[in-house]
């Protein structure tokens, strides 16, 4: 999820610099340009406008508050475009940039907030378009309504469909980057990444957490006596096995080749050894057939708990792997936890 949101904020960063180059530009020729037509207070508003790009892109480069900067932003440069608008001297093609409204608020602000902004600031340009033929007295075509109003339509339907379709690929891609591609689980990338939320909640509400290493014993056996298709199959078989006997709320993942680890959130020391070494005894009286055979599996499992060895991930899975060895030392198919080791 962290690496998710700081991807879409670098993301819009350089979305919100690109803009930022324009509208500072933009800002100087039009205030001249607006001079020149007599238009002084829109003049004063644009080149205002382009200053405030400037100090905007200061803000930008290293805050951490990216969604306040890009209203803060986006609020002032939207009601200029409205007040452009609704100049009586002001030219009317100013409706060509309400067009860039749903594009500008999706790209930088996302699906939600980009709708609610294109639809208040498109409809607002629609209606101040309209009332200013009114007052214009020049008589309003049809036409000229339609086409305003239904390309203003298309432009939020599209920037809303591309969004989406934006999200979805990136929430796909992510899911892969972080999924095992033989067993389905979590991958040693997407439990270093869900430890920190997982951690912080435990923090927060003072709970308890262990984290344990499964090495699988004489893998190596497997693989000569039934094949890489049948130790492939095993590795998969032990998955579906820790997953269908671990809690949702634990985190599973395969950390290695025939390791897999298990962070398990709000259980206490004591609980997780047992936990872990009635697993151990569960999957002795669980076979796993190939090919017409048995193939027995047994592991070995190292456990540390969260506070007495440590409150990183890496400390916690040092502490783990030391137990794990001490367990493959004491003849595997066991458990060790710090109460236990000697
Ligand atoms: P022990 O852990 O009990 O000391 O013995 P072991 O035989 O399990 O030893 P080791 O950890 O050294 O060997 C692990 C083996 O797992 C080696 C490797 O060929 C096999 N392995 C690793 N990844 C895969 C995989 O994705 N598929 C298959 N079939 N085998 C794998
Ligand atoms: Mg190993
Ligand atoms: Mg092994």
């Amino acid at each position: 999820m962290h690496s998710d949101f700081d991807h879409n904020t670098q993301y819009r960063r350089k979305v919100l610099q690109v803009l930022l180059v324009i509208t500072f530009v933009g800002g100087f020729v039009f205030g001249l340009i607006n001079i020149y037509r007599g238009l002084y207070i829109l003049a004063g508003l644009e080149m205002g406008y382009g200053i405030f790009s400037f100090l905007v892109w200061r803000r930008i480069m290293n805050t951490t508050r990216f969604q306040f900067w890009v209203t803060a932003y986006l609020l002032p440069f939207f009601s200029i475009m409205m007040f452009a608008l609704s100049v009586p001297n002001s030219s009317q093609s100013i409706y060509v940039w309400i067009l860039t409204i749903p594009v500008i608020s999706y790209l930088l602000m996302g699906r939600k907030p980009g709708l609610y902004f294109s639809i208040v600031f498109m409809t607002l340009g629609i209606c101040i378009f309209h009332l200013k033929f009114l007052t214009d007295d020049i008589p309003l075509n049809v036409t000229v309504s339609l086409n305003v109003i239904l390309s203003g339509v298309l432009m939020i339907a599209l920037a809303h469909v591309y969004e989406r379709n934006r999200e979805t690929n990136e929430e796909r891609l992510l899911e892969l980057a972080g999924t095992d591609k033989l067993t389905g689980l979590a991958n040693r990338m997407k439990l270093i990444d869900s430890f920190a939320a997982t951690s912080e909640y435990a923090k927060r509400h003072n709970l308890d957490m262990s984290v344990v290493l499964f090495d699988l014993d004489f893998f190596k056996n497997i693989n000569d006596l039934h094949g890489h298709h049948g130790g492939d199959a095993a590795l998969c078989f032990v998955a579906d096995f820790l997953k269908k006997h671990t809690r949702k709320s634990d985190l599973l993942a395969r950390f290695g080749g025939e390791e897999f680890a298990l962070v398990m959130q709000g259980s206490k020391p004591k609980d997780s050894f047992q936990q872990i070494d009635s697993l151990r005894k569960k999957l002795l009286e669980t076979p796993f057939i190939y090919n017409k055979q048995t193939v027995n599996i047994t592991f070995s499992a190292g456990i540390s708990h969260y506070g007495a060895d440590g409150v990183n991930l890496d400390d916690l899975l040092v502490k783990a792997d030391e137990r794990l060895y001490l367990a493959k030392e004491k003849g595997r198919n066991c458990v060790v936890d710090h109460n236990l080791k000697d």
